[in-house]
């Protein structure tokens, strides 16, 4: 599945695939530093205990190198052509930088943005190009059974989506990072949400003219979680804001979003 074929079979995501265009092509502009590779042996301990990579003292992650890479995408974004009322929220913010950076040695206060939920998806738009080394090197060095867990092992963020690989007997499921990207095994059976492994209380709802894509669903939490039936298409079928549709047909059935989310965008 292509992104072009995606988008002709679902017109009304022409314009989300807009700004992801020309919010990707604005981030391409930008010198981003490259995060290192961390030591990964002095890390293991930490990850048979279940933290995150990025959130290990062993990994020392400096997330303020890439900080001024997300000031220049901000300022590029405040003044390109975007539609509302995202380009406002995108000025509002290149506005407050320039507060920020006054006011910056008279006080120590820092008050919360004024647009959260835009500021955290762009602010992942540069990390996940500086943490793409990172992420690629922890897939490689990484034992996927021994996390298991339904957090990302490199950022700590729940699943944004999941994805079933492989043919049965050895078929696996793998949630999806909507923040970093990484894709991790978890249990075959199992809501990743509440963790009940009652299978009785799990159901999965095909979506008709979806074929690869299905809404797996939980009893007792109500949560849902969007699922890529397939391989080869994770960068279309897993890039969340392209099944948005999905979400509006779970919420009707009364689901509830409890997968993490960097598309929304107006959150506060
Ligand atoms: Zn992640
Ligand atoms: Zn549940």
């Amino acid at each position: 599945m292509t992104r072009d074929v995606w988008l002709a079979r679902h017109p009304y995501l022409q314009p989300l695939a807009d700004v992801d265009t020309l919010v990707e092509a604005a981030a391409a502009a930008i010198t981003v530093p490259i995060a290192p590779i961390p030591d990964f042996e002095r890390y293991s301990a930490d990850f048979h205990a279940g933290v995150p990579l990025l959130e290990s003292a062993a990994a020392a992650f400096d997330f303020d190198s890439a900080e001024p890479a997300v000031h220049s995408l901000i300022r590029r974004l405040a003044s390109a052509s975007l539609p509302e009322p995202l380009a406002t929220s995108c000025r509002d913010l290149a506005a407050e930088l320039e507060t920020e950076l006054e006011t910056e040695l008279e006080t120590a206060d820092s008050t919360a943005p004024a647009h959260p939920g835009l500021l955290r998806y762009l602010g992942w738009v540069i990390l996940v190009r500086s943490l793409a080394p990172v992420v690629s090197a922890f897939d490689v060095w990484r034992n996927d059974e021994g996390w298991l867990r339904n957090y990302c092992p490199a950022c700590g963020e729940p699943p944004a989506m999941c994805q079933l690989v492989g043919k049965d007997p050895g078929r696996l499921r793998k949630l999806s990072c909507g923040r970093c990207r990484t894709r991790w095994r978890y249990r075959r059976t199992g809501c990743p949400f509440c963790e009940t492994k009652d299978a009785h209380r799990l159901a999965a709802l095909s979506v008709d003219g979806e074929e690869g894509l299905r809404i797996d669903y939980c009893d007792v939490c109500s949560g849902y979680l969007k699922t890529y039936d397939g391989e080869g298409s994770e960068s279309v079928l897993l890039a969340d804001w392209t099944s948005l549709h999905l979400d509006m047909i779970a919420r009707e059935r009364g689901l509830k979003r409890l997968a993490s989310s960097l598309y929304e965008l107006d959150a506060h």
